[in-house]
């Protein structure tokens, strides 16, 4: 029975707060603070109905105000703060569990807002002040990153001595009817997907340019999808948990049309980062184009069809080659009957109600600042199967890739 405080009231914040209220068990009181309040009002009122879980209450807050965000830890009290704002505010939010003695989760890496630049070397600085503080923060426990590291931590422990290729594959086979849409905030999502793509081999990181880097490759239950090379967080503390690794990637399926789209949005200067003047006030393009695109969070009714998320390896097992795939797939559908939000909230939401409970009771332990991979992996994927994200695995066959 413990305190937890949940921070980001979108998509991810809706599911993360319905699947931690569906256990009160070990969620006992939940605070939902978030930028805007009245979001964390919809959603408390909609998670009571469905879960009756009575310890739920809502504030607002600035998690970027490091004072602010402190007195309201101090004042509730929580014992664990999940962050699923957004990634700008991770080591504000850092800072705070630090001066308010409270253990820290999220569900990706620190991002500049001035940089579209992810890597885990500003997290991974707070290693001291979290360890000397007796304090635990566990970085990327969404789905990509989050279970692909589980995943990967799976396959170390129990399919392999030495993992060698890994290739993370990441399909959304799902159709929201929209013309254009982001399946998470199309701020982040437009400036991660937007870079240089970069992965890992022999020791070095290699630079290809945007969507350089294509294959069909056919994921269980959806079919064949054009899947493409780009970087992604999770492969940076991968490569050196793992360090028998000689290459790793991760591929992500995009539509001719979302890339139709997304080829005019940076043509004509819609996915700048850069302020711009208009009528007299300064306004950065990426975060007018957000403000006219379909909200995330909203996309769940009528949304069909179904993610599947894995990972691909080949390595050696007693001295023979072997492959291996382990994957989830995900219903639109059903995630959003279950909470009222499509499944890219869902497969990111219910990792981090995981987490969070790995840690509340017991399963993960150990001041400091870890990646997910580091924890033992068989709870956690007990977990998954149990909470709404069942995965499946197959050794010995072709992995296309
Ligand atoms: P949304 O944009 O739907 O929600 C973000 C929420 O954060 C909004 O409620 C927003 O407030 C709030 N917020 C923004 N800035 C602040 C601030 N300064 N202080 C307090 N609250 C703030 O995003 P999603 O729910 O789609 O995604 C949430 C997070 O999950 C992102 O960090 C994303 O990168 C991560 N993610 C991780 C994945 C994974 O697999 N690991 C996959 C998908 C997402 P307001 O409502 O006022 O705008």
């Amino acid at each position: 029975m413990s305190k937890i405080m949940i921070i980001g009231a979108g998509g991810v914040g809706t599911v993360l707060t319905h699947k931690c209220a569906q256990h009160p068990e070990v969620f006992s009181e939940i605070l939902l603070a978030s930028r805007t309040k009245s979001k964390c009002d919809a959603i408390k009122a909609k998670v009571e109905k469905a879960t009756g879980h009575t310890g739920l209450s809502t504030a607002a807050i600035d998690a970027e105000d490091v004072p602010a965000l402190t007195a309201l830890m101090k004042a509730f009290k929580p014992v664990i703060c999940l962050h699923v704002a957004l990634p700008y505010q991770d080591l504000t939010i850092m800072d705070a569990c630090l001066a308010a003695g409270v253990h820290y989760l999220d569900t990706a890496n620190y991002e500049p807002k001035d940089e579209a630049k992810f890597e885990y070397s500003w997290q991974w600085a707070y290693q001291d002040r979290f360890r000397e503080a007796g304090l635990t923060a566990i970085l990327g426990c969404g789905f990509d990153p989050g279970v692909t590291s589980i995943f990967t931590a799976r396959a170390a422990k129990h399919h392999f001595d030495e993992i060698h290729y890994l290739d993370i594959v990441d399909c959304n086979g799902g159709d929201h009817g929209k013309a254009f849409a982001t399946n998470f905030n199309p701020e982040i999502n437009i400036r991660e997907i937007t870079q240089k793509g970069r992965y890992y081999e022999n020791g070095e990181w290699i630079e290809t340019e945007p969507f350089e880097i294509k294959k069909s490759l056919n994921y269980p239950n959806i079919g064949t999808r054009d899947s493409y090379v780009l970087y992604h967080e999770e492969l940076e503390s991968l490569v050196k948990n793992y360090p028998t690794i000689k290459r790793a990637r991760f591929w992500m399926t995009f539509g001719q049309e979302y890339l139709t789209h997304l080829r005019v949005i940076q043509n004509i200067g819609m996915a700048g980062i850069a302020p711009v003047k208009f009528k007299g006030q300064e306004i950065i393009p990426l975060e007018f184009l957000k403000a006219v695109l379909p909200d995330p969070g909203g996309l769940g009714e009528n949304y069909s069809g179904e993610t599947s998320i894995g990972c691909r390896i080949r390595g050696i097992k007693d001295g023979k080659e072997k492959t291996y795939y382990i994957w989830n797939n995900c219903s639109h559908q059903a995630a959003y009957d279950e909470t009222g939000a499509q499944g890219v909230s869902y497969t990111t939401g219910v990792p981090a109600m995981i987490g969070g409970m790995m840690f509340l009771t017991g399963k993960w332990t150990g001041a400091g600042v870890y990646n997910v991979e580091e924890f033992n992996p068989d709870p956690f994927l007990e977990k998954m199967n149990e909470y709404g994200l069942p995965w499946q695995e197959k050794t010995g066959i072709e992995l296309e890739v």
